[in-house]
């Protein structure tokens, strides 16, 4: 597949990387596919991705729900990307693999106290409002440090690193001095936090840049379903 081969050599110029298809993760935003074009791409990513379950980002909880179980005979994992409400934390928390939106102390009891004993904890990513965008979700930078640990204090829980959706610069070195930003949080947290070892950011518009900036998950989209329908 194409796309592997460019992140790979965007990856590569990150230098501390010393795997770059190792390093880096793929989630194929599935947002108003239909569960016939998920299996599709699903069939073709589980190819030359070894024993590593293709993973799907879904924006809406109900949207991401009704797909799962069309497709619950293929062994796939699911990221909820779109923002969080608190009425939707337990029903998230039964069905995501991970949640890539968390962005306020409030929801962080929400998802430990939804998550089913009998499935591993909540992979947790704290989403930055990185270029401070008034209509963004996200946290500020400073209030990091307090997510962070209200997170690892949760055994249902797992703190696993940052995400960001920078602003749409069209200036790609702003956008470049975004994703190193966020490049510096995740090294701080990774400082504090064992278990982090994630950092979303890039989109289909991006990922290259993102990725030589040291993401570790790209998030894409058109690039791998082609263009949606306009509807966010
Ligand atoms: C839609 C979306 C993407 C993918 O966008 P593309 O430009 O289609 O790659 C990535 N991340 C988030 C949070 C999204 O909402």
């Amino acid at each position: 597949m194409q796309i592997r081969c460019r992140i790979a050599a965007a990856a590569r110029i990150d230098s501390e990387r010393s795997d770059p298809l190792l390093a880096v993760s793929l989630l194929a935003v599935s947002k108003s596919q239909t569960s016939a074009a998920i299996r599709e791409l699903a069939v073709a990513l589980k190819h030359g991705q070894g024993d590593r379950r293709p993973a799907f980002g879904e924006n809406y909880v109900q949207e991401a729900v009704a797909k799962r179980q069309d497709l619950s005979d293929l062994a796939l994992e699911w990221h909820l990307i779109g923002p969080l409400q608190s009425n939707k934390c337990s029903l998230a928390a039964a069905h995501f693999d991970w949640v890539q939106s968390v962005d306020r102390l409030k929801l962080i009891p929400l998802l430990a106290r939804g998550r089913p004993k009998a499935l591993a904890p909540l992979n947790v990513l704290l989403q930055v409002n990185i270029d401070d965008e008034d209509s963004k979700s996200g946290c500020t930078p400073e209030a990091l440090p307090d997510l962070a640990a209200a997170v690892a204090c949760e055994s249902r829980l797992r703190l696993r690193g940052l995400m960001a959706i920078p602003a749409p610069h069209l200036d790609p070195e702003l956008r470049r001095q975004a994703f190193r930003r966020m490049h510096d949080l995740f090294d701080s947290l990774r400082r504090a936090y064992p278990t982090v070892d994630t950092l979303s950011m890039g989109m289909s518009e991006d990922f290259e840049l993102a990725l030589q900036e040291g993401a570790t998950l790209v998030r894409l989209g058109t690039a791998l379903f082609g263009p949606r329908e306009p509807q966010d």
